[in-house]
């Protein structure tokens, strides 16, 4: 007759006899501040990894406020990962405050930043930290080019730290880079028909410098529109005006805005809207941008779109 017991027992005997497979079955707990590095963990380390995010997938970064299960989920943690240049302001403490004891791994060192161009935050996204005049703007991810330096910088730490799967890691890496370099290039053919001077569009969100240094976009904010509620008839005026000036060819504003008013934007100054943009988190798994790859695949068809005119 078969137990409940003799079920179990089979397999925690094979558990002990090889160490390998006991190494297979139970991963090393991985936890990320946002949910993107957590898919370039999942990526790097395939199964010696249990990959866990403390921001989740539609969730803002900037301004989230840690509880006392990310602690509790820290304190288990083998290794953290965090993007760094004041993005998660509020990790260290947390950090801190959990006990952790495992490895942290900054996946931003070495790369090169560019200033927040800080068209002031008047559009209302609230921002967790401040962004002064000259402040590092920390989105660097937006370019698949340093997107690659950063699963480097993952890669190492993970390896340094856990020889016995370093390999594993090595080989997550380079497969994983030979898909960026891919990305990378796919987002650069997809502009090439664009001629640059049509390559204007407005954002809600100062996330996309770095996509924009890369592919040549001029990214900017818009004026005299919050999205935090509908704007007036004089903010949508200055919105119109600020687009006709600058020539501005699309326009993605993100959450609040009503497609009203949109449509009256649209309308009004001859740009496209465009549809969401993913900037500093993935979308859901039935999403459009579960993946980082998805993401970059996903806001580059918006904005070619929107351009292609
Ligand atoms: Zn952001």
């Amino acid at each position: 007759m078969i137990t409940r017991r003799s079920l179990f027992a089979a397999p925690i005997a094979a558990m002990a006899a090889t160490p390998r497979l006991a190494r297979a079955l139970e991963p090393r707990l991985a936890v990320a501040s946002f949910s993107i590095l957590a898919d370039f963990l999942r990526e790097i380390g395939g199964p010696v990894l249990a990959v866990e995010s403390v921001v989740g997938p539609e969730a803002d970064a900037h301004a989230f406020q840690p509880s006392p299960s990310d602690a509790q989920k820290l304190a288990r943690a083998h290794f953290v990962v965090l993007n760094g240049l004041g993005f998660e302001g509020w990790m260290p403490r947390l950090i801190r405050a959990s006990g952790f004891r495992g490895t942290e791994i900054v996946a931003s060192r070495g790369v090169a930043t560019i200033k927040s161009k800080h068209h002031g935050h008047s559009h209302g996204h609230s921002h967790g930290h401040s962004h002064g005049h000259g402040e590092v703007d920390p989105h660097i991810w937006q370019d698949p080019r340093r997107a690659i330096t950063m699963v480097r910088n993952i890669a190492d730490g993970l390896a340094a730290a856990d020889r016995e799967a370093a390999e594993t890691y090595r080989m997550g890496a380079q497969r994983y880079t030979a898909e960026l370099q891919a990305l990378d290039s796919w987002v650069e053919q997809q502009f090439a028909s664009i001629p640059r001077a049509r390559r204007r569009v407005v954002t809600s969100h100062d996330a996309f410098a770095y996509y924009g240094a890369r592919y040549g976009i001029d990214f900017l904010s818009p004026q005299g529109i919050s999205t935090r509620s509908d704007p007036s008839a004089q903010q949508i005026a200055r919105l119109v005006q600020q687009i006709r000036r600058e020539r501005i060819a699309a326009i993605f504003i993100e959450a609040g805005a009503s497609p009203r008013v949109l449509e009256q934007v649209a309308a009004e100054s001859g740009a496209r809207i465009g549809g969401k943009l993913f900037s500093d988190a993935l979308s859901a798994a039935d999403g459009p941008a579960p993946t980082y790859v998805a993401l970059i695949r996903h806001n580059t068809r918006m904005i070619v779109e929107a351009l292609a005119g």
